[in-house]
């Protein structure tokens, strides 16, 4: 007798909320987690005060990220930042803080070891849309910290892995950008539209070029061929490992990339790269799927 029964749903994974908080301390000091657990003293700019409508787009995107991350499984409802944690700053302020922080120019955004989110508003709604989301995103991801020993002896709080990304090596940046890029695309693409607020933002991700997605897509739509997957399925795996800190679906992708082939991705810091740098990335990984992007003359 064969007996229809309801596939049992999977529980989702449940994120727990990372509210750290660093500061420093002496070095001998016990170095519990609860220590650092306290006031942060790495001061955050002025932002700018945040309007009626984008504190109703702030929580549309946070409706938005937590319906995207149950359709993976897991449960962000714990993690998604609150508007006291997103800064919008001014052109003049940011030009400071990244001079300050020692930042590269292009930097428009940026998630902080204290997960507070910055957010540039100097190059428009479209730009500050696809920022805000891509900031969302990595201040939902796995995220753990470790003590590092300052000059005067101190200890300070910093990001050890933020998703795949192991700060201290730099390993896998490239590709944390790029799962991180792509996991913003898609919900501003597939979820914010589901949004009245949201439904005019939604579009910026068709203004604003990525240079580096298309590389990570070439490298996905090759393991997709040699694995028989869909690669949206690789995807999304990809996006649950960012998002829960497991490894394993780096471990799959790789094994259908030559050995070459994924060290030089792991190394790769060609995260600010423009065009040209990310088309010699792809020659170097022979990618069969990578389509060559112009490069803009220089100026
Ligand atoms: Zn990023």
């Amino acid at each position: 007798m064969h007996l229809e029964t309801e596939k049992p749903e999977t529980p989702p994974i449940k994120l727990t909320s990372p509210t750290f908080v660093g500061r420093e301390m002496d070095a001998d000091t016990t170095v519990g987690a609860t220590n650092f657990l306290e006031k942060s003293n790495v001061p955050l700019p002025p932002e700018l005060p945040k309007s009626p409508e984008q504190l109703q787009q702030l929580d549309a995107m946070r409706d938005a990220l937590a319906e995207f991350g149950k359709d993976l499984g897991i449960d962000l409802t714990q993690r998604l930042p609150s508007n006291e944690k997103i800064h919008f700053i001014n052109p003049k302020v940011m030009d400071q803080y990244r001079e300050d922080q020692g930042m590269p120019k292009t930097i428009a955004g940026h998630t902080r070891f204290d997960n507070e989110l910055i957010v540039s508003t100097e190059y428009g709604p479209a730009v500050t849309a696809v920022t805000t989301s891509h900031e969302m995103v990595h201040s939902v991801a796995h995220f753990t910290h470790q003590p590092k020993v300052v000059e005067s002896g101190a200890a300070r709080l910093e990001i050890a892995r933020s998703g795949y990304h192991v700060h201290k090596t730099g390993a896998l940046r490239f590709i944390n950008e790029t799962v991180t890029e792509a996991m913003s695309r898609e919900i501003m693409k597939d979820y914010w539209p589901r949004f009245p607020e949201l439904k005019e933002l939604s579009k910026g991700h068709l203004f604003v070029v990525d240079e580096q997605l298309p590389l990570m897509e070439a490298v996905v739509n090759e393991v997709a061929e040699k694995s028989g997957k869909q690669s949206n399925e690789i995807w999304h795996d990809l996006y649950r490992g960012a998002l829960t800190g497991d490894m394993t679906p780096l471990v799959r992708l790789s094994s259908h990339l030559t050995h070459d082939q994924f060290k030089t991705l792991t190394h790769s810091t060609e995260t600010l790269g423009g065009a040209q740098e990310i088309n010699e990335l792809a020659q170097k990984l022979k990618l069969s799927h990578y389509v060559m992007q112009d490069v803009a003359p220089p100026k």
